[in-house]
């Protein structure tokens, strides 16, 4: 039986051999299986590439495939899950911020067959700024209010999935990818390990605030159409009112023969500013949906692979 381990790596050099001797750890302590260690590497500008090269000739089971440039870490995990050929497959970062000590027990719980899918899920988030903690929170609420989906606060990428789960995943091959919500959508039955959020061993995090704010609209436009649906709510919300104040205007001025003294000029500015960029903003919604079509119709591969490591070993 096969256990395949994923790695998305991008600016890792610091952190993979630190990694590498840990999954070495994992692979000795459960003494029954084959492993393979699949590094993806999105694109490094540092000496990532000769790090896993390196990995790679000295131990069969570390296997490779290199992106010729940074194409994100749903890239990565996407070619990582077509390359993994094991029973049992796991993603996980290469910072250590996914402790690889869990996976034995992990591989035990899909053994007993309890679960289809064993995830990590962070309970704390300490040693995080507090400003994106509330983000992160605010996000989470926000997305499962409006999908079908349950997506969990403080899950992670670091999952131990059986093979149909892995097949399942990679038959979802939409271009805007939130693996989130991917996992989520999949189903089959999930059980939750919780773990203290661990700090990263070395390098920096690649998640600026700002990536992480586009990562959530993407992750929102690909799951819900409800955005949309809420540009229709307030466009009808609009339109009866402004039906109700015709209406008074007429009973006003034919029935009850009041006029008015004043134009009512504040008020129509205010009314048509308001409405004009109430329209504004549906139209930039309907573009947001617009614009996933038009990428997900060019149907480009989701990656560019510039090295791998020899089939014939
Ligand atoms: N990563 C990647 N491509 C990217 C950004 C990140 O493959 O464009 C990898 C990175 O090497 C790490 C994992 O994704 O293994 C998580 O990244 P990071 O630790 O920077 O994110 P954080 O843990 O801060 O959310
Ligand atoms: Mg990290």
């Amino acid at each position: 039986m096969l256990v395949s381990l994923i790695v998305p790596c991008y600016n890792e050099e610091e952190s993979l051999p630190i990694l590498y001797d840990a999954l070495c750890d994992v692979r000795k302590q459960v003494g029954d299986r084959d492993f393979e260690f699949i590094f993806v590497n999105d694109g490094s500008r540092d000496k990532t590439a000769d790090v896993i090269r390196g990995l790679a000739s000295d131990d069969k089971d570390v296997r490779y495939v290199f992106f010729s440039r940074n194409f994100g870490k749903e890239a990565a995990m996407y070619a990582g899950l077509e390359k993994a050929k094991g029973d049992y497959v796991a993603i996980l970062d290469a910072d250590m911020q996914d402790p690889p000590a869990l996976i034995p027990s992990m591989i035990e719980t899909l053994d007993k067959d309890e679960a289809d899918i064993v995830a990590a899920r962070r309970v704390t988030r300490k040693g995080e700024p507090p400003i994106r903690s509330f983000f992160a929170r605010t996000f989470y609420k926000l997305i499962n209010k409006m999908c079908d989906v349950e997506i969990a606060d403080g899950a992670r990428d670091f999952r131990l999935m059986k093979r149909c789960v892995v097949d399942a995943i990679i038959s979802l091959n939409e271009r805007q990818r939130f693996s989130k919500g991917i996992f989520a959508w999949v189903g089959f039955r999930t059980k939750w390990v919780e773990h203290e959020n661990v700090e990263r061993v070395a390098g920096e995090t690649k998640w600026s605030f700002w990536k992480l704010f586009r990562y959530a609209i993407d992750g929102i436009v690909a799951f819900t159409t409800a955005p949309l649906r809420f540009a229709t709510y307030c466009g009808f919300f609009f339109a009866s009112l402004a039906f109700l104040y015709i209406v008074y205007y007429f009973i006003r001025a034919i029935i009850l023969r009041i006029y008015d003294q004043v134009p009512g000029y504040p008020s129509l500015l205010c009314f048509m500013l308001f409405i004009g960029g109430l329209i504004l903003m549906a139209l930039g919604l309907l573009g947001e949906y617009i614009g996933r079509i038009f990428i997900e119709v060019k149907r480009r591969p989701q990656y560019v692979v510039s090295e791998e490591e020899k089939s014939d070993r």
